[in-house]
């Protein structure tokens, strides 16, 4: 009787585990990066001819930490390789998410907790992954170019100008290509070891993302609990990832280490999603002092799509920050920083970014300004600074 008992309650838990295993990650998702409803967008013949001539180029997107195949079109989240087609985008940057403290906020996190490891073993990621930082970053770059080679050529991991200009001639040609480059978000990732820049250059990441949503080696995140600077090992990790040609993102550093970043790095910085403060007062958002002197040394602003980024997420509120930044700073150095799939809401995904040039037209923004912010600024940006 009793190893009968046993029995059922050992065949009921593996049971159990099974079902959390193979419905969580989608149900983890389904709640995190969500599409608002709402109805279908109008969308001009104007805005809709302009559109389908842009070449579309987004700073940041959390895709890679989920659970689906992005060459299949997904009921989930908000980029997939078929959705990027849809909405026109020729290049996405794919962040790699790789630690986040239990209760984010926008004002004061520890690194003392993590939601990622949960994540990563509901997902079954490797076990590699589950105490290294590192590993979790290089994995994501691994299930990219895994994509890439099963897409018989649709889908490209960008490492060099080169690449670039082949899939900008593939395009040219009417091929369907989309080009993705990996980025870190915060480069906690390193593990505290400077070698693993290098390391994370050969897996193919041209962008590093300084800081998350805590403290780390490298200085002080914006909504850490120092507030501070960059350390010794920040700037030596700049430096280094300046001589192999990484581009450096300060999205979520501290506004110390912006300042001395701008200061010591040789090439431009890119704030690869964010909102600004003009328009929607937040700590997570960019000062107008800071986007000027971004837009000065030649760097780009990405504008994001979610609350907290512009205060009113719909495609009229993003345009609006958007105006306000191209008014600031010229139309050559703001961007879009989506952050999709980064547990955002929004209220459209990729496919439908048309919307996005519907309502940039509404602004009275010239054909030549949409054209540069919705990609064209990114990409002479990567052709200037992707290793040659
Ligand atoms: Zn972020």
């Amino acid at each position: 009787m009793l190893r009968k008992t046993i029995i059922t309650i050992t065949v009921l838990i593996t049971l159990i585990v099974i079902v959390i295993f193979l419905l969580g990650p989608a149900y983890l998702e389904k709640d995190i990066n969500r599409v608002i409803d709402h109805n279908a967008y109008n969308i001009s013949d104007e805005a809709s001819a302009l559109h389908s001539s842009l070449t579309v180029a987004d700073l940041h997107a959390d895709t890679l930490l989920w659970h689906r195949d992005i060459l299949e079109r997904s009921n989930r989240g908000h980029v997939d390789i078929p959705r990027l087609v849809e909405g026109g985008v020729a290049i996405q940057v794919f962040s790699t998410v790789t630690k986040a403290p239990k209760e984010l906020n926008y004002e004061e996190n520890t690194g003392d907790s993590d939601q990622i490891t949960a994540a990563v073993i509901l997902q079954r990621w490797p076990i590699r992954t589950w105490s290294s930082l590192y590993q979790r970053a290089s994995y994501q770059a691994q299930r990219l170019n895994q994509a890439a080679r099963r897409s018989k050529g649709t889908l490209v991991l960008l490492r060099t100008g080169a690449d670039l200009e082949a899939v900008l001639r593939a395009r040219a040609n009417g091929a369907s290509v989309t080009a993705g480059l990996m980025a870190t978000e915060g480069s906690h990732a390193l593990d505290g070891k400077l070698g693993n820049i290098q390391n994370l250059y050969n897996e193919g990441f041209r962008m590093m993302g300084l800081h998350h949503f805590f403290d780390n080696k490298l200085g002080g995140s914006l909504h850490g609990v120092s507030k501070a600077g960059l350390t010794d090992f920040g700037r030596d990790a700049i430096r280094e990832m300046n001589r192999l040609g990484i581009m450096i993102d300060v999205a979520h550093s501290s506004e110390p280490v912006v300042d001395e970043a701008l200061a010591l790095s040789t090439t431009p910085l890119v704030i690869s999603h964010t909102g600004v403060r003009g328009i929607c007062k937040k700590p997570r958002n960019i000062s107008d002092d800071h986007m000027r002197r971004i837009a000065a040394g030649g760097g780009l602003i990405g504008i994001g799509y979610w609350e907290g980024a512009v205060c009113d997420a719909t495609p009229a509120g993003i345009a609006k920050s958007i105006a306000y930044a191209v008014e600031l700073v010229g139309y050559k150095h703001v961007a879009l920083g989506s952050d999709y799939d980064g547990a955002t809401s929004v209220y459209f995904d990729t496919s439908e970014l048309a919307a996005l040039t519907q309502a940039l037209l509404n602004e009275d923004l010239s054909d030549d300004a949409i054209r540069a912010v919705m990609g064209g600024n990114q990409i002479r940006f990567l052709q200037r600074y992707l290793p040659k």
